[in-house]
């Protein structure tokens, strides 16, 4: 057992809890999302002891180096002092500028910001409710092409931060969003490379910036994108992917049903299977893997044993704190 000091009191962590999880079970609210060591929601800045490298994965240079740490990915080994980061993160306020439903449970988000937001394509941003609770969301949009954020919000039932985007966040309303952060986009250092994209759901959402993006910086390697859905109605973008695909004769547009009732023009099978069945060949190839935590997994071993290197590999999965509960229990 080690000791954390936080806010004049001390609190006992037992071994195989995290800084966060010691701090929820003493009732103490820390901000956080995604407990997987991604989204950065859960930042604090260490004023005593050592936090492990391990707790500092993801973080710039200059924010390690003065002792920021995510909570949920630190397990001190020796007593520790923290406290809630006075920077670091920075925080904008952002007003929504549209609410568009993109299929039956999925919505685009446009955002506008007084201050320009340095970000790429496919990163994501921490969306905020309120000082306690936030979720990570990526950007679909491409700062040089598109004026406003664009975010694909899926409604999660009784989710927190979706369910309240869907049913209560008008246009108007101001948020808070967080510095852009992830290292799933494009880089345009080798134009002839081929690109792998497979997302399911509303992991279409960094994939549709980083093929715009990737095209609007003149890729001239393939760039194959495979959206996975369970039914063609769950289908989104589809015209636009569609249109985009005949304008660009690099780009190819495969849509996969997982689904039963597969209409003609739409592939049978999950977008992994049939991304990797269509393309066994992957040397030298750079993979994108956006979605569902399983199919990214999945996606990114396969991926590998076709040949692409882990370098090559980029992943976003979009983890919930549900989904540790899950996996915990
Ligand atoms: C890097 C990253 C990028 C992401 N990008 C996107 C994106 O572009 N678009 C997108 O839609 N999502 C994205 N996500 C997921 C997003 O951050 C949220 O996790 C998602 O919106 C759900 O948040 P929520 O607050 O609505 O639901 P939560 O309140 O977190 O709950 C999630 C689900 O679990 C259920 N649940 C809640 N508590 C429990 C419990 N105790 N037991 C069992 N079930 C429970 C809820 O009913 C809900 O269905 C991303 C995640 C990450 C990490």
């Amino acid at each position: 057992m080690s000791s954390i000091s936080y806010g004049g009191q001390s609190y006992l962590r037992k071994e195989q809890e995290s800084v966060l999880d010691c701090m929820t079970a003493h009732g103490v609210t820390i901000p956080s999302s995604c407990h997987a060591g991604l989204c950065q929601t859960c930042l604090m800045q260490a004023t005593q002891g050592k936090v492990p490298a391990s707790a500092q994965v993801g973080l710039k240079p200059t924010i390690a180096a003065q002792n920021y740490f995510l909570a949920c990915a630190c397990y001190p080994e020796e007593d520790i002092e923290i406290r809630l980061p006075r920077m670091g993160v920075e925080k904008y306020s952002a007003t929504v500028v549209e609410i568009n439903p993109l299929n039956a449970d999925i919505v685009c988000l446009e955002l506008s910001l007084g201050t320009k937001l340095k970000y790429k394509a496919g990163q994501f941003i921490n969306l905020h409710k309120d000082t306690a609770t936030a979720r990570s969301y990526s950007l679909a949009s491409v700062p040089e092409i598109d004026e406003h954020l664009h975010l694909h919000i899926r409604k999660h039932p009784a989710g927190q931060v979706s369910h309240w985007i869907h049913q209560t966040l008008k246009v108007g309303d101001n948020v808070d969003i967080s510095d852009a952060n992830g290292s799933c986009f494009y880089t345009a250092d080798n134009p002839d490379q081929n690109l792998l994209l497979i997302g399911t759901g509303s992991g279409l959402a960094p994939l549709y910036g980083i093929i715009r993006d990737a095209l609007s910086q003149g890729h001239r390697g393939a760039i194959k994108l495979f959206h996975g859905s369970r039914s063609a109605e769950s289908l989104y973008m589809s015209s636009e992917l569609r249109s985009l695909a005949l304008k660009h004769a690099n780009f190819f547009y495969t849509p996969c049903i997982s689904g039963e009732s597969v209409p003609d023009d739409l592939v049978s099978g999950r977008a992994h299977d049939v991304a990797l069945r269509e393309n066994p060949d992957l040397s030298n190839w750079r993979v994108y893997l956006c979605g569902h935590p399983e199919m990214v997994a999945t996606g990114k071993k396969l991926a590998f044993f076709a040949g692409a290197s882990m370098r090559d590999i980029y992943a976003d999965p979009f983890k919930s704190m549900a989904m540790d509960r899950e996996i915990a229990s």
